[in-house]
């Protein structure tokens, strides 16, 4: 699960990570008050963020320093009434309906700090550069040696010492390299205590010297937060942010009926049960030449109504140019399937085509399920195993 900045910005800032203050709102005229109360503090620059679960945003003009309050209303609108386009959105880019004001800060020089899970390593990892910004990914595909990662115990944790040599190796000093050993420690407290799989900062930011700070200072002015989601039972005032209007509206529907679905960019929709052989369904089909719309696992158990809700979710993607059903019966039976995808012929309407490839339990009654209705689903195409069925609807589709 993912959350907003400015909710992250409260999480880091509870954690006694210091932040610069701000306020979400939602439309131009809260946006503008919100600025007049930065000013009125005496800042003289502040911050106008778009609040949507994507980066790039600095890029894409959805993030803008400005001076004064009408500057401030100007931004709002215009992230307000523009959707954000990001090499991290879809193509079609996303609505913006929630804006963060805040004080800006002075960049002396710009860090990038993270904690995630390395899977492969089976640790925690640290990660840190001196050359954070809205540039990491660059950095990180052309000169990865600029990153440098730290694996840490996920239980015993980052050890006082790591976290000295990481803000040592950034390159600071004096009283910036203690506040950093202290917020990379923090940071590290919190990814365990909030259950993350991913906390980020970037960019972390070095102040340049002024009277308070003679030396200049660190703080936190992006925060972007991913937690794990089997641990949301145990984490609830985490769980109340979540947020469905940033979520996939087929992936969220899907899920309310049980259903594994993942969007993707390909035109061949899939069917499948199991999440092993909805990998190689979807691997067999990339092999004929052809690419998946999707991945949906309807599981074992599956009712025939969740089954007929997979094929109206499949069927409603545009991108979608040909069905692929690739059932294994186990303890889901080929029957079920067969009844849903009569069903699903009659209250949706297959207008694209469709190769069914059905074995295991069941599958005798399921083929006569089929063939009686073969005139109302003149598309649809019988296959023999896995390669039959995606070299047909590669070329039904081509
Ligand atoms: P992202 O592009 O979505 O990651 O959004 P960020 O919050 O990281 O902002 C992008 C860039 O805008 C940063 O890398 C900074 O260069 C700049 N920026 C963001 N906040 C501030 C701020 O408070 N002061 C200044 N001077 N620049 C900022
Ligand atoms: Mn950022």
């Amino acid at each position: 699960m993912k959350i907003h900045e400015f909710q992250a910005r409260q999480l880091l800032a509870d954690a006694g990570i210091p932040v610069p203050p701000g306020r979400m709102v939602t439309t131009a005229s809260d946006a503008r008050r919100a600025a007049e109360a930065v000013l009125a503090t005496g800042a003289g620059l502040v911050v106008v963020k778009a609040q949507v679960h994507a980066g790039g945003r600095g890029k894409a003009g959805f993030v803008k320093l400005v001076r004064s309050a009408d500057d401030a209303f100007a931004a709002a609108t215009f992230m307000l009434s523009n959707r954000m386009v990001s090499p991290q959105t879809p193509p079609e880019g996303l609505e913006v309906k929630r804006v963060l004001v805040a004080e800006a800060v002075e960049i002396a020089k710009e860090y990038y700090l993270a904690i995630t899970v390395d899977r492969a390593r089976r640790t925690n990892t640290l990660m840190a550069s001196a050359e954070g910004g809205v540039e990491i990914e660059h950095v990180a595909a052309t000169r990865p040696q600029a990153i440098l990662r730290v694996p840490f115990h996920p239980v015993a944790g980052l050890a006082p010492f790591q976290a000295r040599d990481t803000a040592m190796a950034l390159g600071l000093h004096g009283k910036p390299l203690n506040q950093a050993v202290d917020l990379i420690v923090r940071l590290s407290n919190l990814f365990r205590g909030v259950d993350a799989s991913l906390l980020e900062i970037n960019p972390l930011v070095l102040t340049p010297p002024c009277a308070d700070h003679p030396q200049g200072r660190i703080i936190a002015v992006d925060a972007k937060c991913t937690f794990d989601d089997n641990a949301l039972f145990r984490q609830k005032a985490i769980a109340d942010w979540f947020d469905p209007t940033e979520e996939n509206a087929s992936e969220l529907h899907a899920a309310q009926h049980g259903l594994s679905y993942v969007a993707l960019d390909g035109n061949i929709g899939c069917l499948v049960n199991g999440a092993g052989l909805a990998m190689s369904t979807m691997d067999v089909i990339s092999l004929h030449g052809a690419s998946p719309a999707n991945f949906l696992d309807v599981g074992g158990s599956a009712s025939e109504d969740a089954v007929a809700e997979a094929f109206r979710i499949i069927l409603s993607d545009p991108k979608v140019k040909g069905v692929l059903v690739n059932i294994f019966g186990g303890i889901m039976q080929c029957d079920r399937i067969a009844r849903a995808i009569v069903g699903a012929a009659e209250t949706v309407g297959f207008s694209v085509p469709l190769v069914v490839r059905l074995e295991g339990t069941n599958v005798d009654e399921a083929r006569k399920i089929l063939d009686s209705a073969r005139d109302r689903i003149p598309m649809m195409q019988s296959a023999t195993d896995l390669t039959d069925a995606a070299m047909r609807i590669t070329r039904a589709v081509a």
